[in-house]
């Protein structure tokens, strides 16, 4: 899996005694690197876990076929990528499991909550146990058997119904709520590119806008101290920016259980990245001022 993600990626894999292993992301869409991962894989190697970055598709062709070769799993990491597409194919849906999420950041949320969709059959009963707390409730419920019972290990992986409500609702508008995504993203872009020929930041590159979902709009600056500064500066006038990640071979917790990884791209593109405010009621007059203070700060 790539360093370059929420610690949610790595967390489903460690509580159950996994060892990760992380690979180098791409410079052009900081999506894992198709190409650097086969030199990772040992016979020990369980799955890949490809994160959709921002919404933009990871070469799943070339990913399926190297876990092919190699008889293991891929799980998509696609809590970013709702609604996106690779080749005509939704993200989450390409690999053995997708995982979506539905926190307050996502496109659509629930305030906190996702979904998963498993891709073989085989996967189907246990999971059903798994999110019923290790019981055959759902099974119960069917009428398929007359009492329930502990049978696995689980948990209560079960979002309220008054949440999916709120969910389902916002499902409802998807091309509304994507349009307006849509909306802020070109107007960023627009406004931003002159910055861009002047060599003062880079865009986000999208070879297929296509299967786009709109999810984020980040800039990369040119420096650490430039992308702290500007979200200070930002920060006074009112706008929250914010940026991500602390790549997790870095973090507190990588360092003191696992040995030394280096990851160049990940390290130089975490320092200088930063995430712009992007939401439905973000409204004309705000995207133009978050333009507006940018081109002031890196102007000077
Ligand atoms: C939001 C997100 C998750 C999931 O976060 P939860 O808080 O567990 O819903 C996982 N991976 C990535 C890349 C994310 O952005």
């Amino acid at each position: 899996m790539p360093s370059y993600t929420f610690v949610s990626t790595v967390n489903a894999f460690v509580l159950r005694g996994a060892i990760p292993v992380f690979c180098d992301i791409r410079e052009d869409n900081l999506n894992i690197d198709e190409n650097l991962i086969e030199s990772l894989i040992t016979k020990k190697t369980k799955a890949i876990v490809p994160v959709h970055y921002a919404g933009v598709a990871c070469e799943m062709d070339k990913i399926i076929s190297i876990a092919q070769q190699n008889g293991i799993y891929v799980i998509e990491d696609a809590a970013q990528g709702v609604s996106a597409k690779y080749k005509g194919k939704h993200l989450g849906s390409i690999g053995d499991i997708g995982c979506f999420s539905f926190h307050e950041t996502k496109n659509f949320s629930m305030g906190e909550g996702g979904a998963i969709c498993l891709n073989k059959e085989e996967f189907f009963e246990r999971a059903e146990i798994l999110r019923e707390k290790g019981t055959n409730r759902s099974k119960f419920f069917r009428g398929q058997v007359d009492k329930y019972t502990w049978v696995d290990i689980g948990s209560s992986y079960l979002p309220s119904d008054l949440l999916a409500a709120v969910l389902w609702c916002q499902f409802e508008h998807l091309n509304q709520i994507q349009e307006k995504r849509k909306q802020i993203f070109d107007a960023y872009l627009k406004g931003l590119l002159p910055l861009q020929d002047n060599g003062l930041l880079r865009l986000p590159i999208i070879d297929d806008l296509s299967g786009f979902n709109y999810h984020m709009f980040y800039i990369i600056v040119n420096s650490e101290k430039e992308r702290n500064g500007l979200m200070d500066s930002l920060r006074t006038q009112g706008v929250y920016s914010v940026f991500h990640y602390i790549p997790l071979h870095e973090s507190e917790y990588f360092k003191k259980h696992y040995s030394v990884v280096k990851l160049p791209i990940t390290e130089n593109l975490s320092r200088r990245l930063l995430r712009l405010p992007m939401y439905y009621s973000m409204n004309t007059d705000h995207y133009f001022q978050v333009i507006d203070s940018i081109i002031r700060f890196l102007n000077t």
